[in-house]
């Protein structure tokens, strides 16, 4: 377990969120390097011709798992067209059983770099150990850490160091603050270009694979100046209402959304329940648009640009 006060503290006198919720002070103040105060600014991440966290609402889609050149080109093309920014597609994946399609490993890696050429779109995919860390780091543009690792303090140390962003995901049994303090252990260690992301957690409900805490939104955008996204996919289990939980998450003030996509869910190695197919990801990119020009934060004077050129 990673320990803030083994770390030097700056003091955050000004921890923004004790001016809406006192109790918020107690729970984030410690985190200095990733909790919003009045003298630090909005982290923005920047990636070649792409911002997240500024004025646009980015969309990250593509394969829950890179299963083949063929399922990863077609379903690049096809969300680059409907407006994704950033191209999503485990190449190593922690699964449940050990039984289960673990990933392509390095060819998956080389087949998202081969997309990313083809369709400009940026990569993120998925990091699961320190040893690891090098080789994803070649061809990632966004490094993920899977709800599993969010608690794997050397996972997040090697993060740390890597020289990309990374998008970190909350642990399915993690509180906000338990999110912070991983978010803080991979900026102690040298990255302060770190994404949030609610993917939705365990609770007594089984309706759904787990709880979607759209609250946890609003909560950690006003205690921390990171970016935060919503991951729809993870928390529905089920394609039908992924659309619905994406427009909550624009209205809300996400800074963006990770969404999964497979030319043929049905035949999906992993994921296939969850994932949309390709006119519905890009039906839900149309209907995106009017939820997303209502969004304004407090930071921000305008809404969010929807910045999803090819959807008309
Ligand atoms: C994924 O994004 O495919 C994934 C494994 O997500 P999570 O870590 O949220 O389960
Ligand atoms: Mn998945």
């Amino acid at each position: 377990m990673f320990h803030v006060s083994q770390h030097k503290t700056r003091g955050v006198h000004s921890l923004h969120a004790v001016i809406e919720n006192p109790q918020w002070h107690e729970q984030f103040c410690r985190f200095d390097l990733v909790a919003k105060t009045d003298e630090r600014a909005r982290t923005i991440v920047r990636l070649e011709g792409l911002a997240i966290g500024g004025d646009s609402f980015v969309v990250m889609a593509g394969p829950c798992a890179v299963e083949s050149e063929r399922q990863l080109m077609q379903t690049a093309e096809a969300v680059a067209a409907a407006g994704a920014r950033v191209l999503r597609g485990g190449a190593y994946k922690a699964r449940t059983s050990p039984y289960a399609f673990q990933g392509l490993g390095v060819k998956g890696l080389k087949l998202l770099a081969k997309a990313r050429e083809r369709t400009g779109l940026a990569i993120i995919t998925e990091v699961l150990c320190p040893e690891d860390v090098d080789c994803v780091a070649e061809y990632a543009d966004i490094m993920q850490v899977g709800t599993r690792s969010m608690e794997n303090y050397s996972l997040l140390a090697a993060l740390g160091k890597c020289g990309r962003p990374v998008l970190l995901k909350r642990g399915m049994t993690a509180r906000l603050d338990e999110l912070m303090c991983s978010a803080q252990a991979i900026a102690a260690n040298g990255n302060p270009d770190i994404i949030l992301c609610e993917r939705g957690i365990r609770t007594f409900e089984t309706a759904t694979r787990n709880t979607l805490d759209i609250a946890a939104v609003p909560v950690l955008k006003s205690v921390s100046h990171l970016p935060v996204i919503v991951d729809p996919s993870h928390a529905a289990g089920v394609r039908s209402i992924v659309p619905m939980l994406a427009r909550a998450a624009a209205v809300i003030g996400a800074d963006g959304l990770l969404v999964e996509v497979h030319p043929d869910p049905e035949k999906a190695l992993s994921d296939g329940a969850q994932s949309l197919d390709l006119d519905e990801f890009r039906e839900m990119m149309k209907d995106l648009r009017r939820y997303v020009s209502v969004t304004s934060d407090g930071d921000r004077a305008g809404s969010k640009a929807f910045i999803a050129e090819g959807v008309r």
